[in-house]
């Protein structure tokens, strides 16, 4: 349904690409993104922040500066989720990708993959991030609770949502009531998504394994495969910085999130790959 036979071929440019970043993280993990990704995707990429930055706007970036608070907390969060969706809404892009700012996103990759979906289909795609579906209580009428159940894409592995679906999601998510939903169940804003989509909406989360947080082990993504992948990330997980394992480009130390040296892979005639 909704599918024309006239929709041209999905383009890059047609993805808006959300971002999710913070003040404090402008130099120690924004600046990488620059200058490796965004460099490839800068007119339809949207970096939602909580700090004007008008360095940042001069140099031609889209910046949405946030009222949300500049921390950690769920509210917070959900309130930065909530003006990303918004701002697709009022694009005419045909496609939402939300990222974190620790992640690395492949054009190549979201594009071969998002062009692999019948156009016009209502697609949430991501990686759950739990083996099952989370389960949720959700606030009803006279203090009561409902147990639900949903799964959803873990946020800091980044997904996507087409337009068609976005639009039925409106009811739950268009300005003050993402925040109110994500409230209804107590949960942060990620889960908020997938219980919009699969509980209010009944569609189902198509679970892709090529989306990746540093909550996973990293390691076990091979470089023959970097290619294919649409998003990585680095972190620490148990006291351990967690990466991806790539050779060439820079070493750890030059380059301790990969992110450099995986550029330079998927782009090796960039002026700055060795
Ligand atoms: N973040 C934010 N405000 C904060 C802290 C973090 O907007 O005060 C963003 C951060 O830029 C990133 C995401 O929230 O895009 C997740 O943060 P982080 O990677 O530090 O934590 P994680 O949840 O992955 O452990
Ligand atoms: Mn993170």
């Amino acid at each position: 349904p909704g599918q024309r036979a006239t929709e041209p071929p999905l383009r890059l440019e047609d993805v808006y690409l959300a971002v999710k970043t913070t003040g404090k993280f402008r130099k120690t993990r924004l600046e990488l993104l620059l200058q490796t990704w965004i460099s490839k995707t800068r007119t339809h990429t949207y970096i939602f922040t909580d700090a004007e930055d008008e360095a940042l706007r001069a140099a031609g970036y889209n910046v949405e500066v946030t009222r949300c608070q500049a921390d950690h907390s769920q509210q917070a969060l959900s309130c930065k989720m909530s003006a990303e969706y918004d701002g697709f809404m009022s694009s005419d892009k045909r496609w939402f990708c939300h990222v974190d700012d620790d992640n690395y996103l492949n054009p190549g990759g979201l594009l071969s993959l998002l062009q692999s979906f019948p156009q016009g289909g209502e697609l949430y795609v991501g990686r759950a991030s739990l083996d099952r579906p989370i389960t949720a209580h959700e606030l009803l009428d006279g203090n009561k609770t409902r147990e639900v159940q949903f799964w959803f894409a873990t946020g800091g592995a980044g997904f996507c949502l087409s337009r068609a679906l976005a639009e039925r999601m409106s009811p739950w998510a268009s300005g003050s009531r993402f925040e109110q939903t994500s409230a209804l169940i107590r949960l942060p804003d990620d889960c908020t998504v997938g219980f919009i989509v699969e509980r209010r909406l009944g569609r189902s989360m198509v679970h892709c394994p090529l989306f990746h947080s540093h909550l996973e082990n990293l390691l076990l993504v091979q470089q023959k495969d970097l290619s294919r992948q649409v998003t990585l990330s680095y972190g620490m997980l148990e006291n351990k910085m967690n990466t991806i394992e790539v050779k060439g480009g820079f070493s750890s130390e030059q380059d301790p999130s990969r992110f450099k040296t995986i550029h330079c892979l998927l782009y090796p005639f960039t002026s700055w790959c060795p």
